[in-house]
């Protein structure tokens, strides 16, 4: 879908929407493919602060350009959006939970990484330590089920093509505080399709 397909869809699932400099172009497309796209992945940031960690996911780090996702969801359930194309979120991970997704199946366990998930995954950046005690805010977690329901929405998927990094990328351990279980119920209802 465009760049402004998306931002509509994201509003139109009622989510507060921040547009962060030139996003609709920001991206890694001249480093590798982007599309065709199966899937939304979930990630925890491993950061915290609003501005930093919308900071960081734009512009990335040394040894990791930006940006590192499409959009960053912070506690009180606002999405930034940071970029739009290729991005660096998703690393390399399982063929066999690709292929998973694509048929809207139960995942097998990720035991290797052989595949590109940058050109295969919408990535969402959700803010938290990862460490087991930052908070997850429930207006957080509800926007986390809006912006994957709204991918799924436009591209006709169900619950079943929403993963955690963790369920991609074997040793990843993203998103921790919720389970991904219990999120793609919640985009199930949402969606209908459960
Ligand atoms: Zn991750």
């Amino acid at each position: 879908m465009s760049a402004d397909r998306f931002l509509s869809a994201l509003k139109k699932e009622g989510l507060k929407v921040v547009e962060v400099g030139s996003w609709r172009t920001h991206n890694r497309n001249h480093k590798g493919p982007w599309g065709p796209v199966h899937g939304v992945m979930l990630h925890h940031t491993v950061t915290s602060g609003t501005a930093a960690s919308v900071r960081i996911c734009r512009d990335g780090y040394t040894g990791l350009p930006g940006p590192l996702c499409h959009g960053v969801i912070d506690k009180a359930g606002t999405v930034h959006l940071v970029g739009y194309g290729r991005a660096n979120h998703a690393g390399l991970g399982d063929d066999d939970v690709l292929r998973a997704v694509i048929a809207e199946r139960t995942l097998p366990q990720d035991n290797e990484a052989n595949t590109d998930g940058n050109a295969r995954f919408y990535g969402f950046e959700c803010i938290n330590l990862g460490d087991g005690h930052d908070p997850w805010p429930a207006a957080q977690l509800e926007a986390i089920e809006k912006a994957a329901a709204a991918v799924c929405r436009v591209h006709g998927w169900n619950h079943m093509s929403v993963i955690g990094h963790l369920e991609w990328q074997p040793g990843k351990i993203d998103p921790r505080g919720f389970t991904m279980w219990g999120m793609r119920a919640r985009i199930g209802d949402r969606l209908g399709t459960r």
